[in-house]
């Protein structure tokens, strides 16, 4: 029944990887959050009425360590696109890790199979 071979899983995997992740620029890691800000302007209306101004912030990890960039208004598209990209390739990942066990079973079975 199964006595065409099958083709090497490894190699399909890895090119089907790598050409996912080619895609896939720029990529982030980390959260943008909009936050309310003062200038620090004497009689600035918007900071005496309370209301401040808009700003962005991406919050990142490194070494364990939280941090964050201010992130300039035109530049918030590129990395909304940046960060979900990020997720895309984290969950490449994730697959890619789940292939190799399931590559190794695969294998063990047509040994056993004689194949
Ligand atoms: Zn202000």
């Amino acid at each position: 029944m199964h006595m065409k071979k099958k083709p090497s899983l490894k190699t399909d995997d890895q090119s089907k990887f790598l050409d996912e992740l080619a895609g896939l620029w720029p990529v982030a890691k980390g959260s943008l959050a909009e936050v309310r800000k003062p200038c620090g302007r004497k009689n600035c209306v918007p900071c005496l009425e309370g209301r401040k101004h808009p700003a962005f912030i991406f919050t990142f990890r490194r070494s364990g360590k939280t941090l964050c960039r201010h992130v300039p208004r035109d530049l918030v598209p590129r990395l909304r696109q940046a960060i979900a990209n990020g997720r895309r390739m984290e969950e490449a990942l994730v697959r890619a890790g789940e292939g190799v066990i399931l590559l190794n079973r695969l294998d063990k079975e047509n040994r056993t199979r004689g194949a």
